[in-house]
């Protein structure tokens, strides 16, 4: 049995003025399903997501959500909510008013209003908070009355761009959690738009992973983490990311080919033991592991993982091993070869 996407993109490009914003998009997500749009700054996230939206429309290609061509189709008709980074609350109006504000343009009548407000409220934990303007709440709690907004609108499709980049690092990882927990409690299909490839890997069942307006890859998290398909998202995906290596180091791969290695697969030996000779540049300890850079004339990124607190001195002399198994071999061009 086949199912049809419920959002899917073919063909699409969108330039301005000649310049390239995006080129080629074509993308399947399936209904109830989180897809993570993620890639460095400038790479085509928002324009996707702003496509997907109406806000932009295309050059080329068509959009359909839900087995409706909405190509040319007004922002409005899409039947999607959005949450952007810039929370976008009125500020003169109350949490309760900022989030039944779209039903109340819809002239959904108060009883119904009601009782969506007190349920969005007490999904994002909300409730309480009701009577203040978003001046008297903290950057977590702002970010869930965009989040509660979103949910009374009832959409099946919500299109996220960076919610989380303007809070600190302890409450983005709980508003993580939040969100994700909404998205499956509430069975909607997520669009999220990061360049924080630990966000993408930890929250997404799928990950599209973008460079300069096209797509590098598609896949679950451990898909590009484990088999990237070219150096791009080699060394996008990951924390450490992979090492690269020229293959001459190596016998057996000839001279034109770039090895990957992860941190986890390389182990230090005794001197004279190891398949490569390098040289400690910094240790970094990280809690539960020290991370020990290692540098070579001919790779870029090596590291080794030592559990708990390992320093090791800068500038010392050390031999690396690894297994031919763990090794990811790609061509002169980047590309993953077989394997
Ligand atoms: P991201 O969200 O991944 O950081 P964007 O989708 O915002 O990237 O931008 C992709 C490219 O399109 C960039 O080169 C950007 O400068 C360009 N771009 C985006 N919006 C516009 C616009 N309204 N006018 C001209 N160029 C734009
Ligand atoms: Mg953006």
């Amino acid at each position: 049995m086949t199912t049809s996407p419920f959002v899917k993109l073919d063909g699409v490009a969108k330039r301005w003025n000649g310049q390239l914003g995006v080129e080629a998009i074509s993308l399947d997500i399936a209904q109830g399903s989180f897809t993570a749009l993620l890639g460095p700054s400038g790479c085509g996230k928002s324009t996707t997501l702003r496509l997907l939206a109406g806000l932009e429309l295309p050059d080329e290609g068509k959009i359909w959500i839900d087995g409706r061509d909405v190509t040319t189709s007004a922002a409005s008709d899409r039947n999607l909510s959005m949450v952007f980074q810039s929370y976008a609350l009125f500020p003169h109006l109350s949490v309760a008013e900022n989030v039944v504000f779209g039903l109340k343009v819809r002239r959904v009548p108060k009883k119904e209003r009601q009782e969506k407000l007190h349920r969005a409220l007490e999904i994002t934990g909300l409730l309480g908070l009701e009577g203040r303007r978003p001046g008297e709440l903290s950057g977590g709690q702002r970010q869930r009355v965009a989040l509660a907004r979103a949910i009374v609108a009832g959409q099946r499709l919500c299109l996220m761009d960076e919610p989380l980049s303007n809070l600190d690092a302890k409450l983005r990882n709980a508003v993580r959690k939040d969100i994700k927990k909404l998205q499956r409690d509430l069975g909607i299909t997520v669009v999220y738009v990061t360049h924080d490839q630990t966000e993408a890997m930890s929250m997404a069942d799928t990950v599209v992973l973008m460079k300069d307006g096209h797509i590098q890859q598609v896949g679950a998290p451990e898909d590009l983490y484990s088999r990237p398909k070219n150096t791009f998202v080699a060394e996008f995906v990951g924390a450490p990311p992979m090492a690269l290596i020229a293959s001459h180091v190596f016998s057996g791969f000839g001279t034109d080919k770039t090895i990957g290695i992860r941190a986890e697969n390389i182990q230090i030996v005794p001197k004279g033991q190891g398949r490569m000779q390098c040289r400690v540049s910094e240790s970094e300890f990280l809690g539960a592991e020290t991370l020990i850079g290692l540098d070579h004339a001919d790779a870029s990124g090596l590291c080794v993982l030592k559990p708990g607190l390992s320093m090791m001195a800068e500038g010392r002399e050390i031999d690396i091993t690894f297994d031919d198994e763990n090794l990811h071999v790609f061509d002169a061009a980047g590309h993953r070869l077989a394997g």
